[in-house]
């Protein structure tokens, strides 16, 4: 049964999700659709979704193919496996030529972009370059880089060797929740990067974690307010998984439904905005990512690191498709997307945002 009061938010918030009144009833109008846990109203909000990105993005799921090619990092997030302080994580670097042998499968699959991940490592970023540019000699495709928080001149020096895209996720633009899952890292200084990435040309993305400790719906709101006005071109939203091996290991996981209302809100507000459905929905108590295509995603990230590492590049626990030999996850793709009621486009599919900025 759908609340008259929820229709005419539904309405208003993507009419103009910014609303006329002012930016406290823009935000009251998010809380109050996050919070409806309706099955109806559900079922209300992710349609209207799923229309916008039809609408606005075509009825298509693009396929970006991802590398994680090292799990050493310098950084001690609390919610993430690979952080600095746990002994158990299992650490690898993949070579410059196990990474170019990564890329050379992405481009036999007939995926036109390669995303090339790692935790913050002290990589010579020279060495990274030199890798962007072999893959951009060899390859038609796009590369996305997703390695962290680095120097203007790292930036710089990736983008001129041919890097097209950056993600770098802020998981929350509250200062105090940043700050207790980030130690001794400042919210400004994410900000500062992504200002830099936009700076030099980037296609940027970034993206929020949902139902980590301490994070209201008032918070998510404000994220939405923050992914949608920065005009992000690609946007990733997940639940929180708890890692056992970390100080989160306690705290209750985030909840699938927030983080479907969330994805939701995020197309209606973004339209047209590439939003994928997260491995991390897919490594819940079943595969949640044909329920986030359904609720206006449109990319999948079929996993492409060599077999032999995939499980050591584990941030969280229970991860979807490890043991699969690589490539393998392209298979199911095409059913993926089938259930999720769209046709897949293999393009490099740049941003959608781009054409209006340029
Ligand atoms: S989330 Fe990223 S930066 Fe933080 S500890 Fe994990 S790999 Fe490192």
């Amino acid at each position: 049964m759908i609340r008259p009061q929820f229709s005419d938010t539904l309405a208003r918030v993507a009419g103009d999700w910014t609303d006329a009144r002012s930016a406290d009833a823009a935000i009251e109008n998010l809380v109050f659709l996050l919070d409806s846990a309706d099955p109806d109203e559900q079922d209300a909000l992710v349609t209207l979704a799923a229309r916008i990105r039809d609408h606005h993005c075509g009825q298509r799921m693009v396929v970006r193919g991802l590398v994680e090619f090292s799990s050493c990092c310098v950084n001690t997030c609390r919610y993430c496996g690979l952080n600095r302080n746990n002994p158990k994580a299992e650490r690898f670097r993949l070579t410059p030529d196990d990474i170019l042998e990564s890329a050379r499968l992405v481009h036999e699959a007939g995926i036109r972009t390669i995303v090339l991940q790692s935790g913050e490592e002290s990589r010579d970023a020279r060495e990274l370059a030199d890798v962007i540019n072999k893959i951009k000699s060899t390859y038609d495709m796009a590369i996305t880089l997703s390695v962290g928080e680095r120097s203007h001149a790292d930036y710089a020096l990736w983008k001129e060797a041919g890097a097209d895209r950056y993600l770098l996720r802020i998981e929350s633009v509250d200062a105090d929740v940043y700050r207790s899952l980030h130690v001794g890292r400042e919210l400004e200084t994410r900000l500062a990067c992504l200002e830099t990435l936009r700076e030099l040309g980037y296609q940027v993305g970034s993206g929020v974690m949902v139902g980590v400790p301490g994070q209201t719906t008032h918070h998510l709101a404000r994220d939405i307010r923050f992914l949608a006005s920065r005009e992000f071109d690609m946007i990733g939203v997940g639940p929180f998984i708890p890692h056992p091996d970390t100080p989160f290991r306690d705290e209750k996981a985030g909840g699938v439904g927030l983080t479907l209302r969330m994805l939701a809100l995020l197309r209606i507000v973004t339209r047209n905005a590439w939003l994928p459905a997260t491995t991390a929905l897919g490594s819940m108590d079943r595969d949640y990512r044909i329920d986030a295509l359904k609720a206006g995603a449109n990319v999948l990230m079929p996993n492409f690191s060599p077999v032999e590492v995939k499980k050591k590049y584990e941030i969280y626990p229970g991860k979807r498709c490890i043991t699969e030999r690589t490539g393998a996850c392209a298979l199911c793709t095409e059913g993926i997307a089938r259930a999720g009621g769209l046709e897949i486009d293999w393009s490099r599919a740049d941003s959608l945002k781009m054409a209006v900025r340029l």
